[in-house]
């Protein structure tokens, strides 16, 4: 039986984490997040997640896509630089990019195939600095269990409740999932972000509820720019609990100014993004 410690993560906690930017500033110091996904059908995953980190503060984001999405990115946001690998398909191959990145997030919409696998296998291999891991990058690491090892320690995993059973197997009950959970973050040294109503984020058997957030974030997208506003903070040098931690409460205070707007019916996974801005104003 494992002691678990809980805590919840409200305004004023956000507001220790926060820095705020001084004048005298150029691009090059709020970082560049290198975000790399996508694939043939599913590239808006990468744009939510591109734009959601310029959003964030980035002060430069790169998205590395498969040739196929080039085009589409160019399109989508004129402030994000694209870079492909050297195939030509619908999913990438390899992860061989120039950028220079502060931080780097890998998953959104990129899919399963075998080739992803090795690529993503042979980058993993190459990092040492934490990275965001999401979405198809978790089903890989589900598929492929032996590349945990080679996760940095420090990662930040965004798992959703079908992501997270495929990475650490069925559960009892909520204990039991929090308990697994803890166990699996402790045994790599990650960072795992239940995401949920009241999502989780959980760290050397701590737990940390997030109080902002609301129903209209069950929608598709809403985790590419959760992944993306990570990365952003990530990329401006917060401590990567900090990053975890202030772009869950800010994705979701994002969502509870939006809903005013939009209804939660309404609500839509950009309309997140285009809030960041308010959510920022109103952490003062
Ligand atoms: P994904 O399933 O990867 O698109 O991620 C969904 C995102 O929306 C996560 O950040 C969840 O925490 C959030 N979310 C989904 N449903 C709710 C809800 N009912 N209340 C608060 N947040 C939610
Ligand atoms: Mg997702």
């Amino acid at each position: 039986n494992t002691e678990t410690d809980t805590v919840l993560i409200d305004k004023p906690d956000i507001q220790r984490i926060y820095r705020q930017r001084p004048q005298f500033t150029h691009k090059g110091m709020y970082g560049h997040s290198l975000i790399i996904g996508g694939s043939y059908g599913k590239m808006g995953a990468i744009i939510l997640a591109a734009k959601a980190a310029l959003r964030a503060g980035s002060g430069l984001v790169t998205a590395y896509v498969p040739q196929i999405g080039v085009p589409i990115l160019q399109t989508a946001i004129p402030e994000v630089m694209v870079e492909t690998d050297n195939f030509n398909g619908k999913v990438f191959e390899e992860i061989d990019f120039q950028t220079e990145a502060n931080a780097i997030a890998i998953g959104p919409g990129m899919g399963t195939d075998e080739k992803t696998v090795d690529a993503m296998s042979a980058f993993l291999k190459a990092q040492k600095a934490p990275i965001v891991i999401d979405a198809d990058a978790l089903n890989i690491l589900a598929k492929r269990p032996s590349l945990m090892e080679q996760v940095p320690d420090l990662s930040i995993l965004t798992p959703h409740p079908g992501e997270l059973e495929r990475l650490i197997g069925k559960w009892d009950d909520d204990f039991d999932k929090l308990e697994k959970t803890a166990k699996f973050a402790k045994k790599h040294n990650i960072i795992i972000v239940i995401k949920g109503a009241h999502t989780i984020t959980v760290y050397d058997y701590k737990l940390h509820i997030n109080t902002t957030g609301n129903p209209g974030l069950s929608t598709a997208g809403t985790g590419d720019v959760l992944t993306g506003v990570i990365t952003g903070l990530l990329a401006q040098g917060y401590h990567p609990m900090e990053a975890a931690l202030m772009g869950v409460y800010h994705h979701g205070l994002a969502a509870d100014i939006a809903i005013n707007q939009y209804a939660v019916e309404g609500l839509i996974a950009s309309d997140v993004t285009a809030f960041l801005g308010r959510a920022y104003m109103d952490l003062f």
